[in-house]
């Protein structure tokens, strides 16, 4: 059987440069997907002078042209996509009394739509060939809410649901598998983006006394579970958070 094709949005650091990582130490073929291109150059390398094949696309999964863009360069670079994996996000978590509305309108562009574009983007490829996997990244924001979560909350609910509505249309009539990865704490430069500095003494409580995040090695691993499953067996949710976290 030949290697299969993922593509990955946001491999330039964190979850989505773990998993490009291991899937490619693990045979797959991996075109990888983010805006920052020295980043995504150096994974590259890195991967090919381990062995592994890999490549890239910068792309902003905010616009529907690039999203499209990967598939196709996908398409003619590996000649197929088996799966892709939006994992592409920010999280600039503030309260609501500060109206960080520009941040919350990102939020929806990269973590819903950037998601959908995602998805759509794959979609006729698929059902031509009759299978695929489409793996989601929602969070434990995506089952809970908390102060400052509101919006980055509602992005990672939506992503939730409409991972279980393609698990409806698409599992049945068109054989492909749908996973949504919800992680708990994860060490990795995503509170980079929070400019809401009254949220600040909450999260170094957090950090400090709570738990400890845990490595990103640990969410890919479950990442390559999901995919290494039989193709009759899909894992439609999978949560992994750091044992202690409340
Ligand atoms: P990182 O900040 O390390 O990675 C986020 C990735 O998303 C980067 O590669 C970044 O690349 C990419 N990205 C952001 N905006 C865009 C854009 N417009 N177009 C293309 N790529 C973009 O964080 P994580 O690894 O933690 O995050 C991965 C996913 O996991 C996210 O969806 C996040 O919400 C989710 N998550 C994270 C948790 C955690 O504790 N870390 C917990 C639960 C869920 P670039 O800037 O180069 O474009």
């Amino acid at each position: 059987m030949s290697a299969k094709v993922v593509i990955i949005t946001g491999a330039s650091s964190g979850m989505g440069a773990a998993t490009a990582k291991l899937l490619a130490q693990s045979g797959f073929k991996v075109m990888m997907a983010a805006r920052r291109e020295d980043r995504l150059q150096q994974l590259r390398d890195e991967i090919i002078r381990a062995g592994g094949e890999a490549n890239y696309k910068v792309t902003d999964v905010t616009s529907r042209a690039d999203v499209e863009a990967l598939a196709d360069v996908t398409i003619q670079t590996y000649g197929q996509i088996d799966i892709i994996i939006n994992n592409a996000g920010i999280m600039p978590l503030s309260f609501f009394k500060s109206l960080k509305v520009e941040e919350w309108e990102k939020m929806i562009d990269v973590n819903i739509k950037g998601v959908l574009y995602g998805m759509a983007a794959v979609y006729k490829h698929m059902e031509e060939r009759n299978e695929g996997h489409i793996i989601n990244f929602s969070s434990i924001a995506g089952h809970v809410t908390f102060p400052s979560s509101s919006v980055y909350s509602a992005t990672k609910h939506a992503v939730r649901v409409l991972t279980e509505g393609m698990r409806i249309e698409l599992g049945a009539r068109q054989n492909i598998r749908t996973t949504l990865i919800s992680p708990g704490s994860v060490a990795t430069e995503l509170s980079g983006t929070i400019t809401d500095t009254s949220i600040y003494p909450a999260l170094e409580k957090m950090g400090n006394t709570e738990w400890t995040a845990i490595d990103p090695i640990d969410v890919a691993k479950i990442v390559l579970f999901a995919i290494q499953q039989p193709a009759n067996v899909a894992i439609n949710e999978l949560i992994v958070r750091p044992t202690s976290q409340s």
